[in-house]
């Protein structure tokens, strides 16, 4: 089997060669970065399965890479802080790590977090493959997203339903790659509109709700009993493909 590959992004050289040391010897496949900007040109070049990232970096800090490798590709993101005051951020929707590490860690913990992370994508993975379904890489690095008749091609920018192409507004296809990369979690309006519609974005949560009923009528066989994108009480969808 392929090893899979790492990204490591550290800006203190001893660290990160440890880190580098430890994991290569374990069988991965390690790309390392030593600073934000470098981190994203890193990931978007290597595509590696899981990214270990350092909070405190020169230039681009890890919330902003992390926030942006969110937008751009869907794996999981384990991040190295210094500072328990930080883990809250971490974890919660601002930043959306998948886990952390408080420094100084050990190198056993963090090896077996790692396993743990490439071990939960693998089996996504497979039980997307097993049904018919699944994710597949297209030859410029974009994904495409297989649910039954519905293909959610990201290279192409497109939505195909029984092979035709549906005519989506740009919003609403960002909405369904959003919630596609996000397969069976329930996510909460403000974070649907944080990273679809960006910090920056006027509108409450209705333009969320409006988004919402606009792509149903599009991929649900009936837009008003959906079986697509569920509405989850007090908390905002979900899709389950
Ligand atoms: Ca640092």
């Amino acid at each position: 089997m392929k090893s899979s590959r790492l990204l490591i992004v550290e800006d203190e050289p001893t660290l990160l060669e440890t880190l580098k040391y430890n994991l290569e010897r374990q069988g991965y496949d390690v790309v390392t970065a030593s600073d934000g900007v470098q981190a994203l040109s890193t990931a978007r070049e290597e595509k590696p399965e899981l990214v270990i990232l350092d909070v405190m970096l020169p230039g681009l800090d890890g919330f902003e890479v992390c926030r942006i490798l969110r937008q751009e590709m869907s794996l999981p993101i384990l991040m190295l802080t210094a500072k328990d005051e930080e883990v809250e951020k971490i974890v919660g929707l601002e930043v959306g790590a998948d886990d952390y590490l408080t420094k100084p860690f050990s190198m056993r913990e963090l090896l077996a977090r790692v396993r743990a992370h490439l071990r939960r994508v693998r089996l996504l993975r497979e039980e997307l493959g097993s049904s018919g379904q699944g994710i597949h890489e297209s030859p410029n690095g974009g994904v495409a997203f297989t649910f039954d008749d519905l293909v959610i091609d990201e290279s192409r920018r497109e939505i195909r339903r029984d092979g035709g192409v549906l005519a989506l507004k740009p919003k609403e296809f960002e909405l369904l790659l959003f919630l596609a990369r996000n397969r069976g979690i329930a996510l909460g309006r403000s974070l649907i509109l944080e990273r679809v519609w960006g910090w920056d974005f006027d509108g409450g949560s209705r333009t969320v709700d409006v988004h919402i009923r606009w792509l149903r009528e599009k991929i649900e066989v009936d837009p008003a009993s959906p079986s697509r994108i569920l509405t989850i009480r007090g908390i905002g969808y979900r899709f389950d493909g």
